[in-house]
């Protein structure tokens, strides 16, 4: 912007804001509308019953009560307004909408049809023709349009499903178009602008000549220049104009949180609202510029953007419009009115059932409510011309490092394992193809003193594709094993003596050299452990970052005694040390994160090592005892042993070993706890970590949209072999219906197949011995519980299970762990909540626990009655981080510590306490100081 433009717009912003005295206003308003005592109170209450039908007294009420602790002092004023008043929803149906918009001669319109996203066919089916009904409708005037989600007309909008959803979508967009009504397509993630794009630019070659279609664009994302380039080139090659609504995005806190959970190198949004607001001038700038192309709509309730707006378009003529949401930025556009009374002002306008609208209204809350909204603070603030003033900060440069870049959250301890956001359809596609190109057919041995024992080798098998040979694998003798084990013995203690900074520097350079390899390890994964792409990347950050949070920790734990407080006259200083051979057991189901943590922690707590990979995939872990000792291990002093588990029984016998760290089944732990019981040599520590039966309850105040998504991913990622899957789900009576109708679709929605394929959401069971005997449970669940629903049959060959829940009467139905995507479904009574609770205790289990409702009491009461490790609330229950979720259960569950912990490593190592009487070498220092 020039100076002058500045200028300009500093005036006009200050004439738009001056009628927020508004504000004010409609506050006395609302409150004099309810009984003067609790005002709030009884309009929250009104607020919770248009929650979810399904929504029982007794929980409205207790609903109400948390709003009234925590939601009001989020509202600003001119948001609590409305929401007093009931006027988010501009109608219920888009007849009424109709009526009303017919009334207001000033606005324009845009409805809105309010909902999630779909999760089922039928959902996509429904929200289609309520786009069409709306359609139909809003072509009584040129005034109405229809603003469109794309991820409410297909349950597999994502990177992974969009290749199957594409020609679907399309046709039924086509259909929407042919109305030749306008129609603005939503923003919404930024992992799915591509695909929106997508979408868009077919749209637009296939209508060109029609000048109704339009795209939000959000000036919040560091592309938003790319990607008004990219709508100004459609446009040129077209024959009418596109309409661009620009948004500035209201997504923001979702998109911080994604990235730094994903640990991608940079945000895909601005972190600093001041760059948004400055994107968003220059944006409005471009666009009119670009008027013979694109009509600019400017969506914004701040007086500043709008008045960069009204400044910039003062010499560049051509059309535009604003836009406003439906109960927000009413006094703008009044000011508006009057400042520009040629410009129009489009309401966005949510019309729907009181079911939806929800999710609607918090994103609105986030968006408005944050601390930097110019509505927020309007609402509080005495000074409007320092506010206006403040509101052009956005024209000084923003400072660079306000915020951590999402992999340098943890820092200075240790930056997280390098992400890709597999969400994000391009970075998936490369993935693949990275993948794919490491593919190879791999082998294993026993690696003894660093050198491979060759041997009678067998051949392994990949379990989605088990006629295709990967590889082949020695497995260890157990002479080979004594052998390794007499090495380690000999090499413990230069080990444990060896400084903890080098012991603590070889482990990050191991997790360096996990991530240079990352495309290899996860292409094991995915044909040795049957993992589909973004379960292989997971795996793989896990072990890096459990090498560099426990380089972190060791450094901390070991690197200085701790000197006790002690009489005078002596000093006792606390140290930590190896213990000798330490040996490290896995299982095959994170074949690169269990297998390296163990590892890790025992190697850096001064331990020396001899690890039995699980049978299942030795083929990932000699890929990573290559990268171990490249990292600097000393070769005496780590030892890799395939086998089964012959071989681990071989090593837990013997007198040598010091420790044992296993992963594993319950019934596998008792095993070892005998042969440790019976061993000669030291008396040992046993870290077990094993399996869970677990459990998840949904009340009747939770979103079922969010339940569903939950339970997809908690039951059935992984094929269900988690030891953290969800088994056993409980939902409230009151919300069964919504939530079995939504897991239903969702769960026929899910593709089961090959696990290289970027669409696939399922892969294959381990081997061909888990199939079959969770096929035969499968059929005994069938003959004795309802089906809720089966996924599509799976491929022929491999060994699949489709993701299959069936209602039973509750988890005392369950004969124990089962390995798989299975899911058991109970309906329970809120009254009975406890008695749930005791239920899931009684199993004797207690690893993982997850509980969705909104009533924050009730999630504590859960929490106190609950035994097991790792509880989550209004989340997924997988997918623990290391450092931020320690993992690990109770009873049935391990032994702990938790893996990832802080209290980890201790467990690998001795303590000693150094006592020296200085009373004794002629006195202590502190009582002589004192005494002089
Ligand atoms: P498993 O118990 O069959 O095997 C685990 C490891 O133990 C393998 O390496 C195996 O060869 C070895 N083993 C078997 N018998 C042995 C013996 N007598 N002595 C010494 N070693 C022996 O388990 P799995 O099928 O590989 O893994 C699945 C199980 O692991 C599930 O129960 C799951 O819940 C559990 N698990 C738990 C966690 C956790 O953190 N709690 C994590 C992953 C898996």
């Amino acid at each position: 912007m020039t100076p002058e433009e500045i200028q300009r717009a500093r005036i006009l912003a200050r004439a738009l804001a001056a009628r927020r005295g508004r504000l004010e206003l409609d506050v006395q308003r609302a409150f004099s509308l309810f009984p003067p005592e609790k005002p709030l109170g009884e309009a929250l209450f009104r607020l919770a019953e248009a929650y979810p039908r399904t929504l029982d007294r007794a929980n409205r009420r207790a609903l109400v009560d948390e709003f009234l602790h925590r939601a009001v002092p989020l509202l600003p004023v001119d948001f609590g307004t409305h929401l007093v008043a009931r006027q988010f929803v501009y109608a219920e149906t888009i007849g009424a909408a109709l009526a009303s918009a017919r009334r207001n001669a000033r606005n324009r319109f845009s409805f809105d049809m309010l909902g999630e996203g779909a999760r089922t066919a039928a959902d996509a089916q429904r929200n289609f023709e309520r786009y069409e009904e709306a359609l139909r409708a809003a072509a009584a005037s040129p005034r109405f349009g229809v603003s469109i989600k794309l991820s409410s007309i297909h349950p597999r909008y994502d990177a992974a499903g969009f290749s199957h959803a594409r020609r679907d979508m399309l046709e039924r967009l086509s259909a929407l178009c042919r109305a030749g009504v306008d129609l603005t397509i939503d923003a919404e993630e930024a992992e799915r602008l591509p695909l929106q794009l997508e979408v868009f630019s077919e749209l637009s070659r296939r209508f060109p000549e029609w000048d109704g279609l339009g795209l939000a664009v959000q000036a919040y994302r560091p592309g938003v220049h790319d990607t008004l380039a990219e709508v100004f080139e459609l446009a040129r090659r077209r024959g009418a104009r596109l309409n661009v609504r620009l948004v500035k995005g209201a997504y923001w806190d979702a998109e911080i949180k994604r990235a730094q959970e994903l640990g991608v190198e940079s945000y895909p949004v601005f972190t600093d609202k001041r760059d948004t607001d400055r994107a968003y001038a220059l944006a409005a700038d471009r666009l009119l510029e670009h008027t013979a192309l694109v009509f600019p709509q400017f969506a914004t309730h701040n007086p500043v953007s709008a008045a960069c707006v009204l400044a910039l378009a003062e010499s560049r003529p051509g059309g535009f419009e604003f836009q406003r949401l439906h109960g927000m930025g009413a006094s703008l556009d009044a000011a508006l009115a009057k400042a520009a009374p040629a410009v129009g002002v489009r309401v966005y306008a949510p019309v729907g059932g009181r079911r939806d609208l929800l999710a609607y209204l918090v994103r609105r809350l986030l968006e408005n409510g944050a601390s930097t909204s110019f509505v927020r603070q309007a609402a509080q603030a005495a000074d409007l011309d320092r506010l206006i003033e403040e509101g052009f900060e956005f024209l000084q440069p923003s400072s660079p490092h306000r915020f951590a870049l999402p992999m340098e959250i943890h820092m200075p301890e240790r930056r997280i394992a390098k992400g890709y956001d597999l969400g994000e359809p391009n970075a998936l596609a490369d993935m693949a193809k990275s993948v794919e190109r490491q593919r190879r057919r791999w082998k294993a041995f026993p690696l003894v003193q660093g050198k491979p024992v060759e041997g009678a080798g067998r051949a392994a098998y990949s379990p989605a594709l088990p006629e295709v040979d990967i590889g082949e694998v020695c497995d260890a003798a157990p002479e080979t094993a004594r052998a390794a084990i007499a090495l380690a013995h000999a090499a413990r203690r230069r080990w444990a003596d060896t400084a903890v900074e080098q012991r603590a520097a070889a482990l990050e350079r191991l997790a360096g050299l996990l991530e240079a390899n990352l495309a290899e390890l996860m292409a094991l994964c995915v044909w040795e452990a049957g993992k589909t792409l973004p379960d292989a990347l997971a795996d793989v950050r896990e072990a890096v970052d459990f090498c560099r949070y426990y380089a972190a920790q060791a450094r901390e734990k070991f690197g200085n005694p701790v000197f006790l407080r002690s009489p005078v006259g002596e000093t006792n200083a606390l140290t930590l040390h190896g213990r000798g051979v330490f040996a490290c057991i896995s299982p095959w189901n994170f074949p690169v994160a269990i297998f390296t943590g163990q590892v890790a922690a025992a190697l850096v707590a001064g331990n020396a090592v001899v690890a039995k990979p699980a049978e299942q995939a030795p083929l990932t872990a000699y890929r990573i005892a290559e990268l171990i000792l490249e990292a600097g291990i000393p070769p005496d002093v780590f030892h890799l042993l395939p086998g089964d588990g012959r071989i681990g029984q071989c090593i837990v016998e013997d007198a040598r070993i010091a420790g044992v760290v296993f992963t594993g089944s319950t019934d596998t732990a008792r095993a070892i706890q005998a042969a440790l019981a019976k061993k000669g040599g030291p008396l040992v520590p046993f870290i077990a970590e094993t399996g869970g039966l677990n459990a998840m309850i949904v009340d009747s105040t939770a979103l079922p949209e969010q339940v569903c998504d939950a339970v997809i991913s908690s039951a059935f990622r992984s094929a269900g072999q988690r030891c953290s899957s969800l088994r056993m789900l409980y939902v409230q009576d009151e919300a069964a219906g919504a939530v079995l109708g939504l897991l239903h679709g969702a769960i026929e929605a899910l593709r089961v197949g090959d696990p290289s394929d970027p669409s696939t959401d399922i892969g294959p069971l381990i081997d061909a011995a888990a199939r079959g005997a969770l096929a035969e449970y499968v059929d005994s669940l069938r003959a004795k519980f309802p089906l809720i629903a089966e996924a599509k049959p799976r491929p022929a060959a491999g060994h699949f299970v489709a993701p299959v829940a069936f209602e039973v009467k509750s988890i005392r139905d369950l004969p124990g762990e089962r390995f798989g995507p299975v899911l058991h479904v109970a309906r329970f009574a809120i009254e009975d909540l406890d008695s749930v609770v005791e239920d899931i205790n009684a199993t004797g289990y207690g690893l993982t626990m997850g509980v969705h409702t909104r009533i924050d009491s009730r999630a504590q009461r859960i929490r106190e009655r609950s035994a097991v490790g790792n509880l989550y609330v209004n989340r997924n229950i997988i997918g623990a981080m290391v450092g931020v979720q320690p993992f690990g259960g109770e009873g049935l569950s391990g032994t702990g510590p938790k893996a990832g912990g802080p209290h980890y490593l201790a467990r690998f190592a001795t303590e000693r306490v150094y006592t020296v009487n200085t009373a004794a070498a002629g006195g202590d220092l502190r009582l002589l100081t004192r005494a002089a």
